[in-house]
């Protein structure tokens, strides 16, 4: 029999060739598809009693023929008939899949199906496609052949095995696809995970000879070669949770990304069937310093062949940071970016995901486990030293970016993530921040009914300032993340009545501004007469002098630099242009000189103008050096007058 395939196909040849052209190694997976479809469609006719003939092995086999210049997909599904190719193949518009599905609605074995071109993006690589195909049915086996025109030959074939050979005569600018490396690794990357086993020529393996003996009488250890199946037909996604255990979920995770060594943290089994099919599994890796690196660690697949890796639009931003697979037939396939974001199922399961990830963040902050002090350890039999904290506190330090980027980025998440997220203080002890508020409440609440929440940066370069404050008996949180500023921005819009100030942004009386002014030990005359000698020693680009009255024993100058202008240069710094002007601002400190202090009164009272400087220099030096400030010549210059002091 000889045909033409119907107009619509006239029209698809080009753009098979042309549009798809920058995908077009997908082909290789549409056809892999069919084949464990026809599987599949075997094995639920066998369970349903229809076919009742041996299933045999069922292997797909795919084989290069570097002569023929030839790649083969043979499968031993149900093959098709005369009619069947007719309908199937010739009448493109006609999907086989929505027939079989229409008639097998509720059988249990997923079918793949639906991608868009299907068999016939094979002519994206090929310039000629045979079929030779052989029904389950008692109907003789058909060879059907089409070089891209839309002439086609269809003949009886004496073939008498069940199943299907698809042939590709693969085209000359297509010549890497007969080579074995490349297919090896379209394979590895497409249908690692389907569900039939599909076999590409054979690897070596070694094992104990039957035979031979080495020596000492031990069987020799010999090279044999057995099939290459490229495939895991149970990956672990598919299986109940119940029946894995964590190693089991590790090693999953280095299978999927073998070149990650680190273990990931923790995971979550994904397992939804409505409203909408998803399975996956989600890996918590450890984020510790930034939010960019490893991205596009989380694969989609759909009935477990591979997709893409780009799951922008399908997961929240933050969701990207995670590792793993999502496998659905609900998401849409072959459809642009836009599309998809806009798609309803792809909202649902993006907000599904979003949702199961707090709750499992959630339920870790509920989870206590034993942590057992130093001397504990030491001395095991002392069980009054163990104490408990929450999985999450365990945890925390490499997921907290994450957490704080969920909640910059996602509304929703960010109301959930309020119960669980935890403050670290820089004793290094946790708290929610419930928790903490009822501990600081009581003495860190300023004039105003606020609560001021102190916080630093890094403790060796704010050490100073820490002691300072908890001295005062406040607590001092440590906030270090590369989102921080803006986090804090976040907190305090939530939590009203709040304010966070790192240590160092003013006097410690400041920081928390109570009604019990210090009374001042200098008349305004004198404090007229200060300023200016003590500005003469400094940069007065940079720095602000200011006159405050404070305890006597405390410094007697301190640099301070404001919230506002350190967190808001901050913020423009890690956002990248758009608040440029906040960005341009200049770095400035201010020096606050304690008028309180017996120092400061001396300087006030020395007469000799030499000496009152190296006094004022020596100070605001001090000053300096606790804050990081001093170097370079200044430095030196210092430590000159140091000694000449001594
Ligand atoms: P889709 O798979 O999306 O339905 P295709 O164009 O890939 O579209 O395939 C069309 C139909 O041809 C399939 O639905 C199936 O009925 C039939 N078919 C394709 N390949 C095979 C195969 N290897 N064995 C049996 N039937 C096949």
């Amino acid at each position: 029999m000889q045909g033409k395939l119907n107009v619509q196909t006239e029209n698809i040849f080009p753009v098979i060739k042309k549009f798809l052209y920058s995908d077009h190694e997908i082909f290789l997976r549409e056809l892999i598809s069919n084949a464990v479809d026809a599987t599949q469609k075997l094995n639920t006719l066998a369970s349903r009693g229809e076919f009742k003939g041996e299933l045999g092995d069922l292997t797909i086999n795919v084989s290069i023929d570097s002569k023929k210049k030839t790649l083969t997909v043979s499968d031993r599904g149900i093959g098709m008939t005369a009619d069947e190719v007719e309908k199937y193949i010739n009448q493109i518009a006609f999907s086989g899949v929505t027939d079989f599905m229409e008639k097998y609605k509720d059988s249990h074995e997923p079918l793949i199906g639906h991608f868009g071109l299907g068999f016939y993006s094979a002519f994206m690589v090929s310039n000629k496609v045979e079929i030779v195909t052989k029904s389950w049915r008692d109907q003789p086996a058909q060879h059907w052949s089409c070089d891209g025109n839309p002439e086609f030959t269809m003949t009886d074939d004496p073939r008498t095995e069940r199943g299907t050979d698809i042939i590709l005569h693969i085209a000359d600018d297509c010549a890497e696809f007969l080579e074995e490396t490349t297919i090896l690794q379209l394979l590895r990357k497409y249908c690692r995970f389907m569900p039939v086993a599909i076999r590409f020529g054979e690897e070596s393996v070694w094992v104990d000879s039957e035979t031979e003996c080495d020596k000492d009488g031990n069987p020799k250890r010999v090279e044999k070669k057995q099939p290459r199946i490229i495939n895991d037909t149970t990956p672990a996604w598919k299986k109940a949770p119940s029946s894995l255990s964590d190693d089991d979920y590790r090693k999953f995770y280095h299978e999927l990304f073998p070149t990650n060594f680190e273990d990931p943290l923790f995971q979550i089994h994904l397992n939804v069937d409505f409203p909408f099919n998803l399975t996956g599994i989600l890996y918590f890796p450890k984020v510790r310093r930034t939010i960019d690196p490893n991205r596009n660690k989380i694969q989609l697949y759909c009935n477990q062949v591979f997709v893409t890796d780009q799951v922008e639009g399908v997961v929240p931003d933050y969701l990207m940071l995670l590792h793993g697979v999502l496998d659905s037939p609900d998401i849409p396939l072959n459809v642009s970016r836009s599309y998809l974001q806009s798609d309803s199922n792809v909202k649902k399961i993006s907000s599904h995901i979003s949702k199961k990830v707090a709750d499992k963040l959630e339920e870790m902050s509920k989870a206590k486990i034993e942590s057992s002090t130093d001397e504990a350890t030491q001395n095991q039999d002392n069980s009054q030293n163990t104490t408990f904290k929450s999985q999450l506190e365990e945890k925390w330090d490499d997921i907290k970016i994450f957490v704080q980027y969920g909640m910059l980025t996602d509304e929703k998440f960010a109301e959930r993530a309020m119960k669980f997220y935890l403050l670290k203080n820089t004793e290094g002890q946790y708290f929610t921040l419930e928790s903490y508020r009822e501990k600081i409440k009581a003495l860190q609440t300023d004039k105003d009914k606020t609560v001021c929440y102190l916080y630093a940066s890094n403790t060796d370069d704010e050490h100073t300032y820490i002691e300072k404050a908890r001295a005062k008996g406040y607590d001092v949180l440590l906030m270090d993340s590369p989102l921080e500023s803006h986090f804090v921005n976040l907190l305090e819009q939530k939590i009203e009545k709040t304010r966070f100030v790192r240590v160092d942004s003013d006097t410690v009386e400041k920081l928390i501004p109570h009604d019990d002014a210090i009374p001042e030990k200098l008349s305004q005359d004198e404090k007229d007469k200060l300023k200016p000698i003590v500005e003469a020693a400094l940069d007065k680009q940079k720095f602000t002098v200011m006159l405050e009255s404070m305890e006597s024993d405390d410094s007697p100058m301190l640099v301070t630099q404001s919230e506002f202008m350190r967190r808001y240069r901050e913020m423009a710094q890690s956002s990248g242009g758009g608040m440029s002007f906040y960005g341009e601002l200049p770095e400035s400190y201010n020096l606050v000189v304690n008028i309180n202090h017996p120092l400061i009164g001396r300087i006030l009272a020395e007469s000799d103008t030499t000496k009152q400087q190296t006094l004022v220099g020596q100070l605001t030096d001090l000053a300096l050096l606790s804050a990081g400030l001093l170097k370079g010549e200044a430095l030196s210059r210092f430590l000159k007058r140091s000694v000449d002091m001594i």
